[in-house]
């Protein structure tokens, strides 16, 4: 890793490497949030990064959830206020648009969101085009915004989130700077701001599920489920899931 290098006619006027970021970064392809791999310019100054999936979109693509087929585009050709149909967030830059008159689009990075996660204790979550069952953090089965929007569903279908949701949830605390700590994002408070968030208060307990172990159980696995979700979303850079893994570990 960091040795693979690369044009990108975004940036053609320097090569990018792929990396392991140290920070979470700004995607200028997608305008979205990244923590995984990615291509950096080799030019520190430039501070230009294109995620893993925007930097590699391929001219067409297909998804197992659509009839249709997606064509990549720099900006949405189907103009006004675009939304991802995957994860409900804006459209701002690069995404895969459909030919239909009122088109599907997703963001390089939300198409190639795995179609299955498993943790370490073997939670396994797939993802489902319709929830069977309500979300766990909005405590819908239709997401806010209104859009159809993907989720995550455990095996048992008890755990289930709205990709959507996850990924609000984070980008709110992005965006009001909570990472940040003297002007620069700061690591530890970005992973323990993630550690926090999911799931938020008002996670619904099923119906008798009264005793303290269970609801403890339930919580357990719910946060499992948030974090798993955070990495596909996010990224998945092995050295920060361990770091969040010792946050996790000393605060118990
Ligand atoms: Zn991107
Ligand atoms: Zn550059
Ligand atoms: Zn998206
Ligand atoms: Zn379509
Ligand atoms: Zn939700």
């Amino acid at each position: 890793m960091g040795l693979t290098k690369i044009k990108h006619s975004s940036h053609s006027r320097h090569f990018l490497l792929l990396k392991y970021p140290k920070e979470p970064y700004k995607c200028q392809g997608c305008k979205e949030l990244g923590l995984g791999p990615c291509y950096e310019c080799e030019h520190k100054n430039c501070s230009f990064y294109l995620h893993e999936e925007c930097a590699n979109a391929t001219p067409s693509a297909f998804h197992s959830f659509l009839k249709c087929s997606l064509k990549f585009h720099p900006r949405a050709p189907q103009g006004g206020e675009r939304v991802c149909d995957a994860c409900g967030q804006d459209v701002l830059g690069f995404v895969y648009q459909c030919k239909h008159k009122n088109p599907h689009d997703y963001h390089p990075s939300c198409l190639k969101l795995k179609s299955t996660l498993t943790a370490e204790d073997g939670t396994r979550l797939h993802l489902k085009e319709k929830p069977p069952s309500k979300c766990l953090n909005c405590g819908s089965s239709k997401t806010s915004n209104g859009i159809k929007g993907w989720s995550y569903v455990s095996s048992c279908g008890q755990y289930c989130y709205h990709v959507a949701c996850v990924k609000g949830m984070i980008l709110e605390k992005w965006k009001k700077g909570y990472f940040l700590k003297d002007g620069k994002v700061n690591k530890a408070s970005y992973y323990l701001a993630l550690q926090s968030s999911i799931p938020n208060k008002e996670v619904a307990l099923p119906s008798g599920s009264s005793t303290s172990s269970k609801t403890k159980q339930i919580w357990k696995n719910a946060k499992t489920a948030g974090r798993l979700i955070i990495c596909a979303l996010f990224g998945d850079p092995t050295a920060l899931i361990l770091f969040c893994a010792k946050l996790l570990f000393d605060k118990s």
